[in-house]
């Protein structure tokens, strides 16, 4: 029986993870959880699980949460994803799923990996900002950072039992998100409903924008040049129009593997919660001869710089990649709330990563310095 610590349970990967634990209650105890807008969605699931542990947005819903749950602890505020990271500190075996959006994301992350807790991973946003950080916590800390992003659990899927040392390249990819046939100047008049209109996933709003403008794809080469400790120039991205493949992996001797299955996140969550085994899913069972052809073709980098401003941060280190994903956070805000246009985002970023001086090696107080006056700047300048 494993204790699961689940960070972002009212999202769309937190609501997935809460399925499979369902599923499988002889397995997995659901012990704490977190929500942050959606409060009523957070009672519906604390009704259903002996919680020892709930985390919510503020004060006032945590006294509401206090009436319908007394005898569970409540928290509230960045705090409280913290305190939920590293509830019942002994609980070695149990895992931690941070299914947080954005860098809220990265100090709960930490504060697990330093309890000694494994930790399976959704939130992108923990390695790009704080990549170094959980590499040097993982030196004194050498536990598991299970990746839950299909990509990554691909790569993990292939890579078992292979010599790291063997890979060539590894290629991640990429639908295209919905405006893979676009031009550019199609791009200028697009809208909020087209851009969330995601092709094949069913997301959170975040991410679909960011897969839109192609930057969730330069956030996954960040992820997995920290995750399999590669070079980022041996890392690629390749459009893949089915979803069909989620990765591959070339290896020295020219032998290139593919993970495939329908594109249905439970899979690599459930893969990552029963690693080294295997269960029965829920995931459509894959039938290559009703799909008949898969395509592959290359990433158009004019149409999408922002993969390319995403490896460049990457590349100049630091504190680069901090503004580049406070950046992107602003400027997804302000488009999901219709403020600015499509093609804004990637202006906005652009000009925020090039003007950032760099800070090589920045701590974690910096990180959110600077994290918090990029936000503000942008919020002043845009949000009116
Ligand atoms: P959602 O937007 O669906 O869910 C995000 C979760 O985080 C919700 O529980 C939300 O609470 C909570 N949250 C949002 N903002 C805050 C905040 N400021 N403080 C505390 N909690 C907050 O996102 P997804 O589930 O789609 O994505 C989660 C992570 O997984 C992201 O990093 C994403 O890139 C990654 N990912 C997602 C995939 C997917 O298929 N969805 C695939 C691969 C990776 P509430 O809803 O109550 O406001
Ligand atoms: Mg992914």
């Amino acid at each position: 029986m494993k204790n699961i610590y689940l960070l972002g349970a009212t999202g769309s990967i937190g609501s997935q993870t809460i399925e499979i634990i369902e599923n499988h209650p002889e397995q997995f105890n659901l012990k704490a959880i977190s929500g942050h807008s959606n409060l009523e969605k957070v009672i519906e699931i604390a009704s259903r699980f002996p919680l020892d542990l709930i985390a919510v947005k503020d004060e006032i819903d945590a006294l509401t949460i206090k009436n319908v749950f007394p005898n569970v602890k409540i928290v509230y505020g960045e705090d409280g994803l913290i305190e939920l990271a590293k509830v019942n500190p002994d609980d070695k075996e149990s895992f931690l799923v941070n299914a947080l959006v954005g860098m809220v994301g990265l100090k709960p992350t930490l504060a697990a990996v330093e309890i000694d807790r494994n930790v399976l991973l959704a939130n992108k946003e923990t390695l790009v900002v704080g990549g170094h950080l959980i590499k040097k916590a993982l030196k004194d800390h050498p536990v598991q950072i299970l990746p839950i992003d299909s990509e990554h659990n691909a790569i993990w899927q292939i890579l078992n039992g292979e010599d790291k040392d063997k890979i060539h390249k590894l290629i991640i990819t990429a639908s295209g998100g919905p405006f893979r046939d676009y031009t550019r100047k199609q791009l200028e008049l697009v809208d909020l409903k087209q851009a969330l209109n995601h092709p094949n996933w069913s997301m959170g709003k975040k991410i679909t924008i960011d897969s839109a403008t192609m930057m969730n794809k330069g956030f996954e080469i960040i992820e997995a040049a920290y995750l399999y400790d590669i070079d980022i120039d041996k890392i690629e991205a390749l459009i893949h129009r089915e979803s069909i493949i989620h990765s591959l992996v070339e290896f020295v001797d020219g032998s290139v593997i593919a993970q495939m299955a329908n594109p249905d996140m439970r899979l690599p969550i459930s893969y990552a919660l029963f690693y080294p085994g295997r269960v029965a899913s829920p995931v459509k069972p894959l039938c290559l001869s009703s799909i008949g052809k898969l395509s592959f073709e290359k990433v158009d980098s004019e149409k999408f710089p922002l993969l390319g401003l995403a490896i460049d941060a990457y590349k100049q280190g630091g504190s680069k990649r901090t503004v580049l994903n406070a950046a992107n956070e602003a400027a997804v805000k302000l488009f999901l709330n219709e403020k600015i246009k499509f093609l804004d985002i990637e202006k906005i970023i652009t000009s925020e990563v090039e003007n950032h001086v760099l800070i090589p090696e920045p701590t974690l107080d910096e990180i959110y310095k600077i994290d918090k006056s990029v936000k503000e700047k942008i919020f002043t300048e845009y949000d009116k």
